[in-house]
């Protein structure tokens, strides 16, 4: 099998676009496909401080280190790496030494927060006190909080988070299943809150495939956590991931496609869902549509949410 682009011995045959690639072309188009998403939705401008979410896992420190080679043709922009320890249990300990490692090693400035001194419990915790929701429910709430926390302690003005095709696709099927097609159209690579209350949100792996993340990953030399979350299987994520990936093998470029519907369908998606008021949380001063924000209830107790 020969390189579609510079016919050297190919290492990876990409389905969707029938093409096979050797290593040094595979990296380099990677590197440029995620260049073209950043000017194709306008990400970033060059004196943006950002905050990356990384957890240690494949898809951050990708992230990192692309975002990093960006960020070295703009001098006047800033790079700070974020972590959130959930506390769980012989899981996370080690991606946070990963992160930090690699924050090391690239030169980039890391900010570790965890959920017992934002919130006063750890993830483990709150997962054996409360049984209402899934645990990922209660750790994607509150670790979203946990960033937007602690990209404003470091002064960001917006936030860069890895999530790749595979996730945006899973979490649009995640919105159907669920019934909330209103949270559809919300599925974007660039989020922006037209009030200002929240940190901008770009997510520049967003048409990159999970397995290619993971390719890339694996051939720069990314050490990475590879153990997986205790409490992924008890997530319906998990099912909808797998029967993505079965059809994607059979008829590939389904998650394309299905990313791209949206993106056409998202304006007209977005004019018909009547705009909500936000409010401040009467616990923590948060934005919010009702009276307690999502962390608010998620915790259930009077919570010292520290001031942003
Ligand atoms: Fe959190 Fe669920 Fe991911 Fe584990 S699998 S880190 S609980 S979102
Ligand atoms: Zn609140």
């Amino acid at each position: 099998m020969r390189c579609g682009f510079c016919r050297n011995e190919a290492i990876y045959r990409r389905s969707y676009e029938g093409v096979a690639l050797c290593k040094t072309c595979f990296l380099e188009d990677i590197e440029e496909k995620i260049r073209r998403t950043i000017s194709k939705f306008d990400m970033l401008r060059f004196d943006d401080h950002i905050a990356v979410a990384v957890s240690g896992g494949k898809d951050s420190l990708t992230l990192l280190r692309i975002l990093r080679k960006v960020e070295k043709r703009f001098p006047r922009a800033t790079l700070t790496a974020v972590t959130v320890d959930e506390g769980i249990n012989g899981y996370r300990t080690e991606a946070v030494k990963l992160a930090r490692e690699s924050c090391r090693e690239l030169g980039v400035n890391h900010l570790i927060v965890s959920f017992r001194e934002l919130f006063g419990q750890t993830l483990d915790e709150i997962v054996s006190s409360k049984k209402e929701l899934s645990p990922c429910s209660y750790c994607g709430v509150l670790r979203r909080r946990a960033i937007h926390i602690a990209a404003k302690e470091a002064k960001a003005n917006k936030i860069a988070t890895a999530h790749n095709l595979d996730d945006e696709v899973q979490t649009i099927l995640l919105n159907i299943f669920h019934g909330d097609a209103n949270r559809i159209a919300r599925v974007e690579p660039v989020l922006v809150d037209p009030a200002g209350r929240f940190l901008q949100r770009i997510k520049p792996l967003c048409e990159i495939p999970e397995k290619e993340v993971a390719l890339y990953a694996y051939l720069s030399r990314v050490k990475f956590q590879t153990c997986p979350c205790p409490y992924l299987g008890t997530a319906l994520r998990n099912d909808i991931r797998e029967m993505l990936n079965r059809i994607e093998e059979r008829h590939p470029g389904t998650k394309f496609t299905i990313f791209r519907s949206v993106e056409r369908l998202r304006d007209s998606l977005k004019a018909s869902v009547a705009a909500v008021e936000l409010r401040d949380c009467l616990r923590c001063g948060e934005p919010t549509t009702g009276t307690l924000c999502e962390v608010c209830k998620m915790l259930d107790r009077a919570v010292e949410c520290p001031e942003i």
